[in-house]
């Protein structure tokens, strides 16, 4: 079903959406010299990849039709579903891979339009900035079609580090959600404890330059260390032992009360930290809370 170009020719690439991640997509092509066709439903923003060498097709079925990998990069799956609509047939035989960010229901939902309209199915996460676009910086997750992930591997990778999940179409967006919601989980609170750090009169920066060298020396075998311990039901004492983590958490939570910080998070930490200790296991570490969290597994 997948074709690429024989021989070390690049393969051309058709790329519709050209926000900010689409042109950087496309543009990143247009250097490794890959022959680029590009497509947006604002036509003035293709000027510029037009002046870099790249082809601009007059509606997204003939960008489609122009090359047999083609990229969708879009804001949302509304935009995916409106674009796909105008694409149609015109995917039949290429390899459809859609970078847009959204659930995994989504990319399994598109992937079965993919099927119905004779393509393969790549869906990708991109855990990246534009600018990062094309170096190792710049982090995709891959899922859905094994063949047409193989024949086109090496044109992919050029945009960065990536990692092929499996068929499932939907296990790149798990990644990329799981990535993404971790980063606003982590940041929401690290704002939190800025407005402690400023109510109490100390320098935020300086102050978040201490907590980067801190994560970068310390939290990678700890958050390892949860991984493991989640994945095989033993939650060893990281952190220290509950029960003497327990003990800070009134003055910590007072501490932001009394600076008029917020202490949703940190309450819902303790009040987890007092039923896990009431269940028996003062003993664990942070990680014991996670059978708290939800029903499943
Ligand atoms: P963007 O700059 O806002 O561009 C949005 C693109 O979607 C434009 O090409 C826009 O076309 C198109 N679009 C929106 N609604 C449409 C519709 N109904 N029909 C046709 N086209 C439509 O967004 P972006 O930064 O490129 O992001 C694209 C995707 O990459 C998103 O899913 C985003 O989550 C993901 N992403 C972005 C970043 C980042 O830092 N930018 C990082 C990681 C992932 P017009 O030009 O005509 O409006």
């Amino acid at each position: 079903m997948t074709t690429t170009t024989g021989g070390d020719s690049p393969t051309p690439v058709t790329v519709l959406g050209l926000g900010a991640m689409g042109s950087a997509i496309a543009r990143t092509f247009l250097d490794r010299g890959h022959p680029v066709t590009v497509w947006n439903r604002t036509a003035g923003k293709a000027a510029p990849l037009a002046e870099a060498g790249a082809s601009v097709a007059a509606g997204a079925a003939e960008a489609a039709a122009a090359s047999p990998l083609v990229v969708v990069c879009l804001l949302d799956y509304d935009a995916v579903d409106a674009v796909l609509a105008d694409v149609g047939g015109a995917v039949e035989g290429k390899a459809l891979v859609n970078l847009t960010s959204g659930s995994p229901a989504q990319a399994r939902a598109t992937e079965r339009w993919a099927a119905e309209h004779g393509a393969a199915y790549i869906d990708g996460g991109i855990m990246a900035d534009p600018p990062d676009l094309g170096t190792s910086h710049a982090h995709f997750s891959f899922s859905g079609s094994r063949a047409a992930f193989e024949a086109h591997e090496p044109t992919l990778m050029e945009l960065g580090n990536g990692t092929y999940y499996g068929e499932d179409a939907g296990l790149a967006s798990v990644e990329f959600m799981a990535q993404v919601g971790t980063a606003y989980e982590l940041l929401i609170g690290f704002l939190h404890t800025l407005r402690l750090v400023k109510a109490e009169g100390a320098d935020p920066a300086e102050f978040a330059d201490r907590v980067a060298d801190s994560v970068a020396a310390s939290y990678p075998p700890l958050i390892s260390g949860i991984g493991k311990a989640v994945r095989d039901g033993a939650f060893p004492p990281d952190m220290g032992p509950l029960s003497v983590q327990a003990a800070l958490m009134d003055d910590l939570i007072e501490h932001r009360r009394s600076n008029g910080v917020d202490t949703t998070r940190m309450v819902e930490v303790k009040r987890l930290m007092d039923r896990r200790i009431a269940d028996g296991h003062g003993e664990e570490g942070f990680s014991g809370l996670f059978p708290l969290l939800g029903e499943k597994g």
